[in-house]
């Protein structure tokens, strides 16, 4: 390994003890992921030595990668098992896609701005996250040809649980979503088995606007 990269993965290290581990994330799978990922590869060059701070970071286009502990709590929050397809509804940087990739068999995930689609699907590749399939799309319709999933994560803050998406849970599935208006939401954990669908709040968040024919219309 050489000195930068050793460089950062001591960075990782911290960021894992200080802000993950002590805050309730007891998921091995997770806590592997989060120490393995690197995440200043996910924010442009001139933010590299800000990427394992305690906060999230622009990446364009007005939007912005999640912080690394509600990466981790929302990743936690899916109970991911290795044989899981999972969809993820905004692939921004990449980085949770990521995380999800070392833990699950395969992530499906979609974008709706154009540039951040093409410059996360070419990381993809460059870090050889092979079991990443991405789409250009709305992803408030779900990915009906790829369905049922596992588990659903939305990135994205929701004014409301889009029901297509619930019809796209396995039974067992669970989904994870923010919702509320565009200043906070609540972090809403759905999980569907034989008797209906379970639904818990696992408390406040801040997400950008969930933008789609199921979420906040276009300014
Ligand atoms: N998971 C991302 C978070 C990025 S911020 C990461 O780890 O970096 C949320 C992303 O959701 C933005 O890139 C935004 O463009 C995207 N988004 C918003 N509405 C969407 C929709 N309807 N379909 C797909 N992506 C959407």
């Amino acid at each position: 390994m050489n000195e930068t990269a050793l460089k950062y993965e001591r960075m990782r290290e911290e960021m894992v003890r200080t802000q993950i581990e002590v805050r309730g994330i007891t998921d091995p799978k997770v806590i592997f992921a989060m120490q393995k990922v690197p995440r200043h590869f996910f924010v442009s060059d001139a933010l590299m030595d800000q990427a394992y701070g305690d906060f999230p970071l622009p990446i364009g286009e007005q939007q912005t990668i999640s912080q690394p502990y509600i990466v981790a709590e929302m990743t936690q929050a899916l109970n991911l098992n290795k044989e899981d397809r999972v969809l993820e509804i905004g692939t921004g940087s990449g980085y949770q896609a990521a995380i999800l990739a070392e833990i699950a068999f395969r992530v499906y995930t979609t974008e709706r701005i154009h540039s951040l689609y093409v410059k996360t699907r070419n990381l993809f590749d460059r870090l050889h996250y092979h079991n990443i399939v991405t789409k250009y799309s709305d992803g408030t319709l779900g990915w009906e040809s790829e369905s049922p999933f596992d588990a659903i994560i939305v990135t994205a803050g929701a004014p409301d649980i889009p029901k297509v998406l619930v019809s796209q849970l396995a039974m067992g599935g669970r989904l994870i979503i923010p919702v509320g208006n565009q200043y906070t939401q609540d972090l809403i954990r759905l999980y569907r088995d034989e008797r209906g669908i379970h639904k818990t709040n696992l408390g406040g968040c801040r997400f950008v606007k969930l933008v789609g024919e199921h979420g906040w219309k276009e300014e």
